[in-house]
């Protein structure tokens, strides 16, 4: 099936479109660096925006999480859903109060996630969401056993219709306020990884893996 060209009518950026991006790479960068996103979907005309957990392998997400959880069971019976992943990249402090603004980069998807059922598949799933977000941790750990599979949903959320937003650089303010004397610029933000801390309870010696050691978001 060939896929729909981007954006369509609902996934064009309006405002600053200059700053709308549908090209998968810029997409995939952006859902690779995060792993938090947001899934809207509507319950009885009554909106809920639930932040999860994510993982991407190919033009795929998956999210998981309790079997017996609103999200996941909306998701499983096939309502529309809305993704959104947000990276903040800095505050942007103009010389006006208007022209205050954010670096950032967003990613919104528009679709319908459907259930992981294979049981081969669901756990390669959850391995993949495991390893998107800390890297070489599957291994180290005991295995989810057949009852902590059972009480886990898998779904799967094809990234077909999708957009992205970024903004860059400095403020853009107003000709006439550059005179001003006020401060104007960028107060970079990011996720960063403090001193990892170990458990009271580790055993003694116990190293830290590198993979804690030099965590770190960026790609
Ligand atoms: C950290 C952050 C802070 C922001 N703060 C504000 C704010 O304070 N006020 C404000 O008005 N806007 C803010 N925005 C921008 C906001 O996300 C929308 O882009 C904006 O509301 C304009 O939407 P629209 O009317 O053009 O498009 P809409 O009609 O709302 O959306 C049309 C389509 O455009 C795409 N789209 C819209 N926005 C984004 C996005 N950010 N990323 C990816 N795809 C997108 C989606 O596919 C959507 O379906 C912020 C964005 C980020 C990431």
């Amino acid at each position: 099936m060939s896929e729909p060209k981007m954006p369509t009518a609902r996934t064009r950026v309006v405002r600053e479109s200059e700053r709308g991006i549908y090209d998968r790479d810029t997409v995939y960068r952006i859902l690779d660096e995060g792993f938090i996103c947001h899934v809207g979907f509507v319950v009885d005309g009554q909106p809920f925006v639930i932040p999860t957990a994510y993982g991407r392998k190919d033009a795929n997400l998956y999210v998981h999480g309790s079997a017996v959880s609103r999200m996941l069971r909306q998701m499983k019976e096939g309502v529309a859903v809305c993704v959104t992943v947000t990276l903040l990249d800095g505050l942007v402090l103009a010389r006006s109060v208007f022209n205050h603004s954010m670096n950032y980069r967003s990613v919104v998807i528009l679709g319908k996630a459907s259930l992981v059922e294979d049981q081969e598949e669901k756990l390669v799933s959850l391995r993949l969401l495991s390893e998107h977000i800390i890297p070489g941790r599957w291994d180290d750990v005991r295995q989810p056993n057949e009852r902590e599979l059972k009480a886990t949903s898998v779904l799967r959320i094809p990234i077909e219709e999708y957009s992205a937003k970024v903004r860059t650089g400095p403020p853009i303010d107003e000709k006439e306020d550059y005179s001003l004397p006020v401060w104007a610029g960028v107060i970079p933000l990011g996720m960063r990884a403090g001193e990892a801390m170990g458990d009271p309870q580790l055993h003694p010696g116990q190293e830290v893996p590198g993979y804690v050691r030099h965590y770190r978001r960026v790609r």
